[in-house]
This record gives structure tokens, sequence and C-alpha cells, in this order.
């Protein structure tokens, strides 16, 4: 599963050391080093796995022009019809190479096989089938008037593509919210610069060789590698060239990215950070909400940017849920990803570790009484070197604390009681992020009823992470800016124009 031989993206130039592949930048169609190399360590045991060639401004430059010219070529007359097959083709494309794109993925993040064959890789593809079909359907406007003479005009409404998007990706969900921009952004005609995460360099770099072997004409699709300041994604974001920036990351980082969007005035999409809600009613199909909450709490090592860190109990239920909720967080595993038995990988990175711990200690130090974790796993052999954290519980803070207030983004979850449904949303909405959040009862009118009051951009009721493609996401107030998904996307990726026919 995990071999050492360069993937066909990154061969063609001969490995620094055996086993270590060389992921390079992909414009106008070819692979390309860059200005330098930077190295890309296993977050399973911190071995090198990748050298990766860094763009520079000219780099950055060169694949903005080929995008450019990209626009004004052949892409530019396919009819949507010859545009829908391609990305028909994008996607058999992901299909056909799965177990390439599964191992790529699995190896940049060290998440378990199980999860990434479920979620990463099919959702990856399915992102240019359902963009495609969005294009293909999508009705028009059209509006009859009479004019001041008496004669009439009819005005309808033309979509056209913005120009060339420049697409910030984070490493959570690197192939599912990388293709999740490209899919619309390619569907409504548009060419793209993708600046995948440092972290997660190699799905998007095998991506091209899909683009070249579905016909997708050279420049449509580029790849710049590297970090965010002073690198590929400042380059990116600053360049003239760039007609709008599609981003998915922190919110500091969207900040800083609305800012650099601001010389030309171009449009952002912002999909960003999240300090997510669970709330469990007492009326609450225990099961489902207990399932439902391990999930949203642990998976992907709580790397998941609409995953659960606090989580609040209606009283009476208070002490059974904590003992459930531990139950489940102890029964997730960590091990190798390619283990059957395995729950939860390790975080992204040792950085990312860093963070993660220092909460975990701040959490500590403030007095939470820890349920379960808040340490590092005994891992075994060279796993012991990887940037592991152990799942972890805690009650006893209140909403005031760092660890309530501030995303954490790891297997964490802050675990509190709440009296009335009036007092819980208050508390809920008491967060700068606004993402996402879980309702788990059994009382409809209430279900309705705390959905709409809660300050979220997608509420889910009974349910975690289910997702129809066809709906608005993205995040209120810190958590986002804008919306995509299904026809919601063509209102960033296209610019709609009105023709005025006087008749
Ligand atoms: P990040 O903000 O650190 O990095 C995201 C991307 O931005 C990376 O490619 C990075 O290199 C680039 N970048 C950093 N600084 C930049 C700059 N100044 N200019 C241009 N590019 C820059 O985020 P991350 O750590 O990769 O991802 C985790 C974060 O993403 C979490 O906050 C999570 O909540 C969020 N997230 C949000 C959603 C959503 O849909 N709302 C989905 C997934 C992840």
């Amino acid at each position: 599963m995990h071999d050492t031989e360069p993937i066909a993206a990154t061969s063609g130039q001969p490995s620094a050391e055996p086993g270590v592949r060389l992921i390079r930048n992909f414009i106008d169609g070819e692979y390309q080093a860059g200005e330098r190399w930077f190295d890309k360590h296993s977050p399973l045991d911190n071995t090198l796995i990748a050298r990766v060639a860094e763009a520079g401004r000219a780099e950055v430059d060169a694949a903005v022009q080929a995008a450019r010219t990209a626009l004004s070529g052949p892409w530019r007359s396919l009819a949507v019809a010859q545009r829908v097959d391609l990305l028909y083709a994008v996607a058999d494309g992901i299909n056909g190479r799965f177990d390439d794109f599964l191992e790529a993925e699995v190896a940049d993040t060290g998440k378990p096989v199980s999860l990434a064959r479920h979620i990463g890789i099919p959702r990856g593809a399915a992102n240019f089938k359902i963009f495609a079909d969005v294009v293909k359907h999508v009705p028009g406007e059209c509006f009859e008037m009479v004019t001041p003479d008496g004669t009439v005009a009819i005005n309808y409404a033309i979509r056209r593509p913005v120009g060339v998007v420049g697409v910030i990706c984070p490493w959570n969900l690197p192939l599912l919210l990388m293709t999740w921009k490209v899919g619309p952004a390619l569907a409504c005609g548009n060419a793209v610069v993708v600046k995948p995460s440092e972290e997660t360099p190699q799905t998007a770099a095998l991506l091209g060789e899909v683009m070249n072997a579905a016909g997708v004409p050279r420049g449509v699709y580029n790849v710049v590698q590297g970090f965010g300041p002073d690198s590929a994604g400042e380059f990116l974001t600053t360049h003239p060239g760039v007609n709008a920036i599609t981003f998915t990351g922190e919110t500091g980082t969207g900040a800083a990215i609305m800012k650099a969007a601001t010389n030309g005035a171009r449009p952002v999409s912002l999909e960003m950070g999240g300090k997510n809600a669970a709330i469990v009613f007492a009326d609450c199909d225990f099961d489902a909400a207990i399932e439902g909450t391990v999930r949203s709490c642990f998976v992907n090592a709580g790397q998941v940017c609409l995953g659960t860190e606090r989580v609040y109990i209606e009283r009476p239920l208070f002490e059974r849920f904590v003992a459930a909720l531990k139950e489940g967080a102890e029964r997730m595993r960590p091990g190798r990803p390619e283990d059957i038995g395995t729950g939860i990988g390790p975080l992204i990175s040792q950085d990312h570790r860093n963070k993660v711990l220092s909460y975990y200690r701040e959490a500590a130090e403030l007095g939470a009484t820890v349920v379960t974790g808040c340490g590092v796993p005994e891992m075994a052999g060279g796993l012991r070197e990887g940037a592991w954290v152990q799942s972890t519980i805690w009650t006893g803070l209140g909403d005031d604390s760092p660890i309530a207030r501030e995303e954490i983004f790891g297997p964490c979850s802050l675990v509190m009681p709440f009296d009335s449904e009036a007092e819980v949303i208050r508390r809920a909405n008491a967060n700068e992020y606004g993402l996402a959040t879980a309702i788990w009862t059994t009382n409809l009118a209430r279900a309705h009823r705390v959905a709409a009051s809660i300050e979220v951009g997608i509420a889910w009721v009974n349910s975690w992470f289910l997702r129809d493609l066809r709906t608005a996401f993205g995040g209120a107030k810190q958590s986002g800016i804008g919306r995509e998904g299904g026809v919601h996307s063509l209102e960033f990726y296209t610019e709609l124009k009105n023709v005025c026919i006087k008749l």
C-alpha cells in the first residue's frame, strides 16, 4: 500500500533518496520544478516521504499566464455539453486511478484507509460530476417588459466565467476540498491555479495526470506547491492576473487573503474555521446521538471543519452521555492507516500536534476534569515519532474558557450540561464562529426552532456530515463569506450578464 516507487506524477526525475518522492508543480500541462524544494514528512512516524518543488514568483506567474492563455484557447469555445463530458472523464479518471489517489492521500495525511476510501477519494470524483450536472441543467432567467414608447423589451441572463480562479486549499480533506472548488470552477468555464497545502501536495499533483489523460486543454488546471506568506500562496493571491480567489482554511488566513484580494477589488469565497456545538436534548435517540457525536468529535482525528468541539447535554442525560462518549472515544484505536482496527490516525504534523497539546496542557491548568485522554498515546516502534495525540473529553470548564471558545482542530471536546432550550441556544451562539451544529432531539417542533435559531451555515438534526452537494455550504460569522454548492457555486464562479433587447 505504502510503496516507495514514485507515482507517475513525480517520476521522470530521480529521487534524491530511495523511497522519497519528488512532487512538482503542474503548469501548462507539464510537471515543473520550482525555486527550491521543501520536505514533506509522514505524520505517522515523521520519516521523510517527499521533496516538494516550491513555486516562486516565476512559477506562479507562469501558472497564471498559462491559465490566462487557456481562457482564450479551445477551452473558451467548448460547448457546455463538451465541458460536461470532459469533467465526467476527469471523474472517471480519478475513479480509474482510485488506488493511486488513495495511496497519495493516506501517505500525506496518515488517515485511516477506510476513511479516505469512503470519503476522500469518491467525493473527490463526485465533485466533478455534480457540478457538471449543475451547469448542464441550470435554468436561465428571462423578463419581458413594456417600454415607455409602448413597445417591448426582453431581458435575459447569460453566465460567463469569471476568468482565472486562485484556489487555496487546506490539508484536512485534501482531494475532497480541492475538487469542491476546482469542479465548479471548471464546470463554469474558468481556468484554475491551485495551491494545495504544503502538508498535502500529492493528490493535487496527481490530478494533473488525470486532467491530461482526460483531454482537458493545457493551462486549464495548474498546481503551484508551497507555503502561504512569502511563498506560492501569497504570490498567487496577490497576482493581478487572478480574477477571483476561493479559499478554505483558518479564519486568520482568510482575513489575510481578503486583504490581498482588495488589490484589484477581486471577489473572494472564504470557507473558514469553526467551533461547532452539538446540542443533545434529553429526548434524543440516545444511541444515534452517541454514534453521531463520537464521529463528529473524533473522525479524522478531529481535523474536520464541521466537527464538534463543544457538546451541550441536557442535564438529566449528562452523566450517562458522558460515560457513553468516553467509551466511544476509547474505542477509536490509534494505528496504522491500513490496519482494519484503526479508528483514528495521527494529526497532520508535529507543528499541529504541538498546538493541540498546548490546549491539552491549558485545559489541565484551567482545572478541567479529564474524562479521557489529554495526552499522547503509547505507540509502538517508529510510530512513536508520529504526530499522535489521545482522543480527549473534558468536563468542568465553562463557555468562557479558551477550550470552549477557540478552534483546536484536534480529537477533543468540552462537554457541558444545560437546563433549557433558550439557554443552550444563547450559549451555542455566544461564539465568534458560526459554521455548523448538530441537534439531537425527537421533538420535531423543537428541532425546527433550534435549527432556525443557531447562527451557523449548516444545522444538522439527528445527523452529522450528511451532505447533499446541491445545497448551499458555507459559514456564518467568522466561519466564512459566501456560499458554495449546487447553483450557489455559480454565483461565485460566473458573472451573470443581463442582455436587454428592445424589440
Ligand atoms: P491554513 O489557513 O493554515 O492554510 C490553508 C491554506 O492557506 C494553505 O494552503 C496555506 O499554505 C495557505 N496560506 C496560508 N497563509 C497564506 C497567505 N498569507 N496567503 C495565501 N495563502 C496562505 O489552514 P489549514 O491549517 O490548512 O486548515 C485547517 C483550517 O481550515 C481549520 O481552521 C479548519 O476549520 C479550516 N477548514 C474550513 C473548512 C470549511 O469548509 N469552512 C473546511 C476545511 C477546513
